[in-house]
């Protein structure tokens, strides 16, 4: 069975519409794509879709209630709000230096969630 799907690409801000025909549910052509990004997109969102996280967590000391944090890959789309419950779990402490790890391979998933910026501590 032949079957299409639109929707925009996310790669980047042009947004370009895609149309992906699939054939038994796999992949087989995208079409709207304005470059070859879009067409790797296309495949992996019908495929196995992935997304980035960013989010924050609590802090305390630094005079701000939270802090920024961001993945350092891409988790599995439906992986995304378990991820984000495990980030309501946490509390840190400033300081917090940019790329300092938050939660070490979180869900298993191989991917560490890290701070976005710097935090010092207020006295
Ligand atoms: S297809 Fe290329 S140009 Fe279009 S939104 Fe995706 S990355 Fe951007």
């Amino acid at each position: 069975m032949t079957e299409t799907k639109k929707f925009n690409c996310i790669t980047c801000p042009r947004g370009c519409e895609l149309t992906v025909t699939l054939q038994d549910g796999k992949f087989q052509s995208v079409t709207g794509n304005f470059c070859p990004n879009g067409a790797k997109y296309a495949e992996q969102e019908v495929t196995a879709p992935m997304r980035m996280l960013t989010g924050t967590v609590k802090l305390t000391g630094a005079g701000l209630p939270l802090l920024p944090v961001v993945s350092t890959a891409e988790l599995p789309k439906d992986k995304i709000l378990l991820a984000a419950a495990e980030l309501r779990k946490i509390t840190v402490a400033a300081p917090v230096k940019y790329g300092d790890i938050i939660i070490h391979n979180i869900l298993g998933l191989g991917v560490d969630m890290i701070a976005s910026c710097d935090f010092a501590c207020i006295k």
